[in-house]
């Protein structure tokens, strides 16, 4: 890939999980709205027989890795687990009387994000998930999936998910370099991965997915090379291969390390180029941007039917709408509404207590965010999109051809009449092609520190 190429789109933007993406979100939604979205979405998806999808944030820490972006709460005292999760339930149960649901819920998917959802030991982990199955039946092909830390993961965690039918795990590994993870403070061994992997295998999870990163600082050609064969050696049936994002103005642990540490643009493709190269020849398939999958893999199998999603938790294999989200910072998505909770543990405690839906902002979409929204996720998904038909046009897309002239010079994409196809070589630059289709970004003038670098 050509130095200058990088250089030229290597600038800040988003990552494209939703559209409009969350700090253009300017169309709050009154709990009313919020809910009647919800209520149309639940009936959609019982009528299509798809169901409906939940997703859980657990926010506990027990230690900062220091690359981290998500929503934490760092703590070693277990004893916040117990009230959370009376609180979880507790909201679960004000989204039932205000969806005014009295039989159970039919559900194709549940998430357990975090934080660290294996924060919860064994017994509250059956606590959290009796709670919620007694107002939920399983749909027959449902994919229940968990995002685990080996470092705190038992067996006997893994005994109660399988219990209730979760089938996926998702295992934070990053890279198994020891210099690397001393600086973003994250020691964990292959062996700790090993054991967990082996459970999980025994227990008959059926797809164990591994999350890596690169961009790392210290991270070198060598020390990507060693985790990536560490890791094609435990066979991981999904592997999602992310681009660190820098952000230490919002994110402050990130500042134990300096953008001298980094690997700078073309040394960070680099090593995205070299683990992308070792995992096909390991027999892995690049899927969307940044992930790979075993060709006995859902995902895999999901861009083969044309089902693959993308949603904030990443790529689905399939797309289930709507997602009801619990726990504090939660995104939940209607479809045409995107509501998120409020931020700050003690806030979001103290609204559900008080009895209310305890969102504190989202987006209500319009007509021309629907179509842009379907646009993205085509690309993000399918890697082409086409707005040929008047249900795929707005006024924004007049003059996207002009926008999509200079990819289509750098050999990016393809236009063909009223369509674009992004080239095998345009899939590093999937982000910027995708922001050509952004009016909002496009209308505002952009606040690049919102965002990190797209390569
Ligand atoms: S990376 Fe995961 S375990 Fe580490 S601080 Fe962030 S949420 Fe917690």
């Amino acid at each position: 890939m050509s130095s200058s190429l990088l250089k030229k789109y290597n600038i800040p933007g988003p990552r494209y999980t939703s559209y409009p993406t969350v700090p253009y979100w300017d169309q709050n939604p009154s709990t009313e709205e919020w809910i009647s979205a919800l209520k149309i979405s639940i009936k959609e998806s019982t009528e299509s027989g798809t169901g409906a999808a939940i997703y859980v944030h657990i926010p506990f820490c027990e230690s900062l890795c220091t690359y981290c972006g998500c929503n934490n709460r760092i703590t070693r005292n277990h004893g916040v687990s117990d009230p959370y999760i009376t609180t979880i339930l507790r909201e679960f149960e004000l989204y039932r009387e205000k969806l005014g649901i009295t039989g159970k819920l039919k559900l194709s998917e549940l998430h357990l994000g975090g934080g660290t959802p294996t924060f919860l030991t064994p017994a509250e982990l059956t606590r959290l998930l009796s709670g919620i199955f007694e107002h939920c039946e399983s749909m027959d092909d449902h994919e229940f999936s968990i995002e685990v830390d080996p470092r705190v993961t038992s067996r006997a965690q893994l005994e109660v998910l399988r219990t209730f039918g979760f089938k996926r795990l998702s295992l934070g590994i990053q890279d198994f370099d020891p210099k690397v993870q001393d600086i973003v403070h994250r020691i964990q061994s292959v062996e700790e991965v090993k054991k967990i992997t082996c459970d999980a295998r025994d227990l008959d999870f059926t797809s164990v997915n591994f999350d890596l990163i690169y961009g790392l600082p210290f991270q070198t050609i060598q020390s990507i090379e060693q985790t990536v064969r560490e890791v094609a050696e435990l066979r991981p049936d999904r592997i999602a291969f992310y681009s660190y994002a820098h952000v230490p103005w919002i994110k402050a642990g990130q500042r134990r390390f300096t953008e001298l540490d980094l690997p700078s643009g073309d040394e960070k493709r680099m090593l995205y180029e070299r683990g992308r190269e070792l995992l096909e020849s390991a027999g892995y398939i690049e899927i969307g941007m940044d992930h790979f999958a075993l060709k006995s893999d859902s995902l895999f199998i999901s861009t083969q039917n044309g089902t693959l999603h993308r949603n904030f938790m990443g790529y689905t294999a399939r797309k289930v709408n709507p997602i009801l989200a619990l726990g504090v910072s939660a995104i939940g998505d209607a479809w045409t509404v995107f509501a998120q909770n409020e931020k700050l543990l003690e806030t979001y405690v103290e609204r559900v207590e008080r009895g209310e839906i305890p969102i504190a902002r989202g987006h209500v979409l319009n007509a021309e965010d629907l179509i842009l929204r379907r646009h993205i996720l085509n690309l993000m998904t399918l890697m082409s999109t086409s707005w040929e038909s008047p249900q795929e046009f707005v006024p924004f897309l007049g003059d996207i051809q002009k926008r999509l002239a200079e990819l289509e010079r750098d050999e990016l994409l393809k236009i063909e009449c009223n369509a674009c196809k992004v080239t095998e070589k345009g899939r590093a630059f999937l982000r910027n092609i995708c922001m050509a289709f952004d009016a909002r970004l496009a209308q505002k003038s952009p606040e690049t520190r919102l965002f990190s670098s797209t390569i």
